[in-house]
């Protein structure tokens, strides 16, 4: 299986339910999630300022705003459906660095990866040719 199809799989394991429900979205809630400048108008429902954040190129919500501006009240993703939402909203808790290589980041912070979740796939990313950072 490539790489592309495992990490696909490894984040799917999750599942909305858990996310929504168990975690209670986290990622989105305190802001987790990191995304390049042609993203930010879209993820903060065009009003870019509520970036506060940027790091090397990439750009954070603050964890002050409580939520993402694109988070509903049931803890689900407004622009779930969107053709080119961001990819670490696609992949959260793999971050992917696809054009740096084949690097990925596996958020430990995550309730999912801390529940031991995704550990079955960690091999299988590795086999894949991933370079795993668990931080
Ligand atoms: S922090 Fe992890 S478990 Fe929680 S919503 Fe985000 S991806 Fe799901
Ligand atoms: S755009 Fe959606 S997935 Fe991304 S941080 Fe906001 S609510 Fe979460």
């Amino acid at each position: 299986m490539n790489l592309a199809a495992v990490v696909q799989e490894a984040n799917a394991s999750i599942g909305q339910d858990y996310c929504a429900e168990v975690c209670g979205a986290k990622c989105c809630m305190r802001g987790y999630v990191f995304f390049k400048p042609e993203y930010v108008n879209l993820i903060t429902q065009g009003q870019p300022g509520l970036v506060s954040r940027t790091h090397r190129g990439w750009s954070q919500l603050s964890n002050e705003l409580h939520g993402c501006p694109s988070l509903s009240e049931d803890n689900s993703c407004m622009i779930h459906d969107e053709e080119g939402r961001p990819p670490c909203c696609i992949y959260f808790p793999l971050k992917l660095v696809y054009d740096e290589g084949k690097p990925i980041v596996i958020v430990q912070r995550c309730d999912a990866v801390n529940a031991k979740m995704i550990d079955e796939y960690l091999d299988k990313l590795r086999d894949a040719g991933a370079e795993l950072t668990i931080r």
